[in-house]
């Protein structure tokens, strides 16, 4: 099971692709938690990535295609993976292409989630994630603050710099402009799922299972 989530940022990736990961028993890779991960820990690329993200634009297309061949070459994702947050642009498609190429990955597909941008913004507002597991939970439907712990592992609970509101709609452009296109590239090799991501979670994590359930995805 190779998938690709896409959508825009607040569909609701990272929450799918956890419940995901659990049911397929494949590994979760997220570019945003893994620039989050090097930021944490200063490193000279997360010091990049963190102004970068804090300003909603996209890390350099060069330094993606690096992390993301890295990750993809390593024995954990032999028998999948879930890749959360990237291609993001047509060169890191590209680049993707080439990374599947020479590490012989011939099959996959890309899940695309959608939703309209006044819900995006709705959720993103009341987001918060564990800093320690990386769950996430919706303070008006989880019923939690950024003072409360995490209601599954008790770790602390923190809102993301980039879901503040003005950064939010940046987000949404640069979306708009350069991810957005990406997922014709992915149309012309009919590879892709479309999914209503403005269901609940459940709703939303029954309908995929069902949809893959009808796929080839050895
Ligand atoms: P996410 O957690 O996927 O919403 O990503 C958070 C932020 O990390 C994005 O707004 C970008 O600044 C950066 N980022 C994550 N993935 C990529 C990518 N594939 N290309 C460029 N920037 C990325």
């Amino acid at each position: 099971m190779r998938l690709l989530l896409f959508g825009p940022p607040g569909v609701g990736k990272g929450t799918q692709a956890k419940l995901l990961s659990e049911d397929y028993h494949i590994p979760h890779i997220s570019t945003g938690d893994l620039l989050r991960a090097a930021a944490d820990k200063r490193t000279e690329l997360g010091k990049r990535a963190k102004a970068i993200m804090e300003a909603g634009q996209l890390v350099p297309d060069d330094v993606m295609n690096g992390i993301v061949r890295e990750a993809l070459s390593s024995k954990k994702v032999a028998s999948g993976f879930l890749l959360d947050g990237f291609p993001r642009t047509l060169p890191q498609a590209k680049a993707l292409a080439k990374i599947f190429g020479d590490l012989k990955i011939v099959k996959y597909w890309v899940l695309n989630l959608s939703l309209d941008d006044e819900e995006i913004i709705r959720r993103l507002g009341n987001r918060v994630v564990c800093r320690k597991e990386g769950r996430i939970f919706s303070m008006e439907e989880d019923g939690v603050t950024f003072a409360s712990p995490c209601p599954v592992c008790g770790g602390e609970l923190y809102q993301r710099d980039d879901d503040k509101p003005d950064t939010v709609r940046k987000r949404l452009q640069v979306y708009a402009v350069q991810t957005a296109p990406v997922i014709e590239f992915y149309r012309g090799a009919g590879v892709v799922v479309d999914v209503d991501g403005a269901n609940s979670i459940d709703v939303v994590h029954r309908e995929i299972r069902l949809l893959l359930g009808d796929l080839d995805t050895r």
